[in-house]
């Protein structure tokens, strides 16, 4: 992968990110600078070649092992109601998948930590972080659910899979004030949740309905 590679010339070019950046925003996304860091990240990079003239279309896309790469309108989502009461120092992932939300993620919080449960995608991910010289980002193979306890607590929790209750770990691991965006629910329609901890306890506001992958028990290699 070159410098022009990362660019992206036709269907991945500047203009064709533009319009995705567009898109976004009429479908009610404020943030500017969760707009910027989206405009600037080449998507195609995490997708098979065969699929870059579509990376920069408003859909989720397959990267293989039966996952897929979220919808840049839910990253987009998710990057803003984890951001919304300020900037985040110490942030947990749950689901690297491609590791485009990370990418995201990275240029927007001081630390991040990634946990993916399939090693194949792990690597492949890793390895596009570095390209894009994402140095603030640790990677862990396992199974997320159980959270990352050694380096929380965490004022952000992002997770891109969806577990059919929200893991008590997780809650755990999030400090005061901190923010756990999660879609929860079985079958393959969830919703979108919010959930924040305060010094009374925790509150949760339903944010809207959304598709995610289920979040499985146990790591594979
Ligand atoms: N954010 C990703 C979306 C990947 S789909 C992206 O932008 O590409 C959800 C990912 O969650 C998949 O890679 C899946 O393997 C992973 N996953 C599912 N259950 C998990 C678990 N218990 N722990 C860690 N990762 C999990």
């Amino acid at each position: 992968m070159t410098g022009k590679d990362l660019r992206g010339i036709g269907m991945t070019s500047q203009r064709t990110r533009d319009r995705l950046i567009q898109r976004l925003r009429e479908e009610g996304i404020e943030n500017a600078t969760v707009l910027d860091v989206i405009r600037n990240i080449p998507r195609h990079i995490f997708v098979d070649e065969a699929l870059s003239h579509r990376a920069y279309e408003d859909t989720a896309l397959p990267i293989g092992h039966g996952q897929t790469l979220s919808q840049p309108y839910i990253v987009a989502r998710m990057t803003e109601l984890l951001l919304a009461e300020g900037p985040r120092k110490r942030v947990l992932e749950i689901g690297t998948g491609s590791g485009y939300q990370t990418a995201v993620l990275a240029q927007l919080v001081e630390q991040l930590f990634t946990v993916e449960r399939i090693r194949p995608l792990q690597d492949k991910a890793r390895q596009r972080l570095r390209l894009l010289k994402a140095n603030n980002v640790q990677f862990k193979h396992a199974d997320g659910g159980m959270g990352w306890p050694e380096h929380g607590p965490f004022d952000g929790i992002l997770v891109t899979a969806a577990p059919e209750a929200v893991p008590v770990e997780l809650i755990e691991q999030l400090s005061i004030g901190g923010r756990l965006v999660i879609p929860v629910g079985g079958g393959n329609r969830q919703q979108l949740e919010l959930i924040t901890k305060t010094p009374e306890g925790i509150s949760t506001e339903v944010i809207e309905d959304v598709r995610f992958v289920p979040l499985l028990a146990g790591a594979i290699r």
